[in-house]
């Protein structure tokens, strides 16, 4: 007989590499299994790689977020004056480990502590700080992300929303497009033009304004399939105090740089425990089907076990790097990238798998998709958010290779 020498595509599920080898921070570790094991709630999905655009939270994950906030596992990393722990980027590796190992979720608080709090934290005074984060832990300020314009995305400085100062205030008219989660934000981080006179660089002003009962219209882009998550929004001479401009008046565009840096390196140290759960459900999906012995659907399953490997030692370089106190910097294209287009393979994949069933909609109310139809559909959005392929390959060509300026 011969001998199965394809390879098996099952996945090392088994997430906590690290923690089994027992290498970092094991006081740590022992603090969050111990937190975790007083503290869990049956029930919650530990989730995929992303969570879909138009997720509306349960009651039962509105209860673990108010647990984590109570037991302080919330922005991990910002200083403890402002309600984090000040832990070091390895540091929330590990814990986001641990809880990835008991098969738990640790939310984020959306794009205020992913996107707006470290470019606070780089660049705002201290009043603002003080100001501004503990809003974001408590949950009382939710904020969206205004930065694209109908004829600014890629080319962002050539953004047109005017800011006019009027006394000790900013006033905003203009309009902002494929605003994620608008219509669930209380406050908006947005650019605006305030020294139309100055070279396109700068002159750009990093302001929070208040969304309710200030000239701000918040309008939903249905999508195709029924969902929305993205919005307009319209700036009719909204108003925010002075005080809400972050890094100070024209100097926008390396404030907004820090939150592009953020958004564009994301989670890249622990990205790849939700690509191996999804991969995991797939590889259970073909087994169950029999798809699995078909050799070029498994010879896909390799390739993406392959690429999540990558990510994982991709992921752990950095770590390292971190560890030395160096920032990912424009390095943090390669991940997007990468992350991106593999996702985007693996949508593919994933309804090659599924078979004739990935054209048909499942049972149930409204626009009710699959979850690995909703990665299909996903995967291609983000190729585009948070700076699209073409434009990372230009910033790698340019600011990592050092090749000329196309
Ligand atoms: C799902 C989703 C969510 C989003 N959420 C937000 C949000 O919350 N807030 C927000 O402000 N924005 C958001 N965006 C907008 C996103 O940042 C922009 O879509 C993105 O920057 C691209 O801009 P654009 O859509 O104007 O396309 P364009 O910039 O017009 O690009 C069109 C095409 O030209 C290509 N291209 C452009 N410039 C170059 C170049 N120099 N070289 C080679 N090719 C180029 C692009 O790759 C693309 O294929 C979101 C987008 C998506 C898809």
């Amino acid at each position: 007989m011969t001998p199965d020498t394809s390879p098996d595509t099952s996945p090392d599920t088994s997430p906590a590499r690290l923690g089994d080898a027992g290498l970092l921070e094991p006081a740590l570790r022992a603090e969050v299994r111990e937190w975790i094991a007083a503290n869990r709630i049956e029930g919650l999905d530990p989730g995929g790689a992303h969570e879909p655009y138009d997720h509306e939270k349960t009651a039962t994950e509105v209860e673990w977020i108010g647990r984590l906030r109570a037991g302080r596992w919330l922005c991990l990393s910002w200083p403890p004056r402002y309600g984090g722990r000040g832990l070091t980027g390895v540091q929330c590796a590990v814990v986001n480990e641990e809880f990835a190992r008991a098969g738990l979720p640790r939310p984020h608080l959306g794009m205020g502590e992913t996107l707006l709090a470290p470019a606070v934290l780089a660049y705002g005074t201290d009043e603002q700080r003080q100001r501004i984060l503990p809003r974001i832990l408590s949950g009382d300020d939710v904020y969206c992300q205004g930065f694209s314009e109908p004829d600014a995305g890629s080319d962002l400085a050539s953004l047109r929303t005017q800011g006019v100062v009027d006394g000790d205030e900013v006033v905003i008219t203009g309009q902002k497009v494929w605003t994620s989660g608008a219509h669930h934000a209380n406050m908006i981080f947005t650019l605006c033009r305030t020294n139309p006179d100055a070279p396109r660089h700068r002159g750009i002003s990093y302001v929070l304004v208040p969304m309710a009962d200030n000239g701000v219209e918040v309008r939903p882009l249905r999508q195709m399939a029924g969902a929305f998550g993205f919005n307009q929004v319209f700036f009719a001479g909204a108003r925010a105090p002075l005080d809400n401009v972050i890094g100070g008046l024209d100097n926008g565009w390396r404030v907004a740089m820090t939150t592009l840096g953020a958004e564009r390196g994301g989670n890249a140290t622990t990205q790849h425990l939700g690509y191996d759960r999804e991969l995991g459900s797939l590889i259970e999906l073909a087994r169950a089907s029999g798809r699995i012995s078909d050799p070029i659907l498994r010879q896909r399953l390799a390739r993406a076990f392959i690429d999540v490997r990558l990510m994982e030692y991709a992921g752990l370089r950095l770590l390292t790097a971190m560890s030395h106190g160096d920032e990912p910097g424009p390095a943090a294209s390669v991940d997007k990238l990468f992350w991106s287009e593999y996702h985007r393979r693996f949508g593919e994949l994933a309804m090659d798998v599924t078979g004739t069933a990935a054209t048909v909609r499942p049972d149930g109310p409204g626009y009710e998709i699959s979850p690995f139809q909703r990665v299909f559909l996903e995967s291609r959005a983000r190729c585009i958010a948070r700076g699209s392929s073409e434009v990372q390959r230009n910033v790698i060509a340019e600011r990592v290779l050092g090749l000329p300026r196309d």
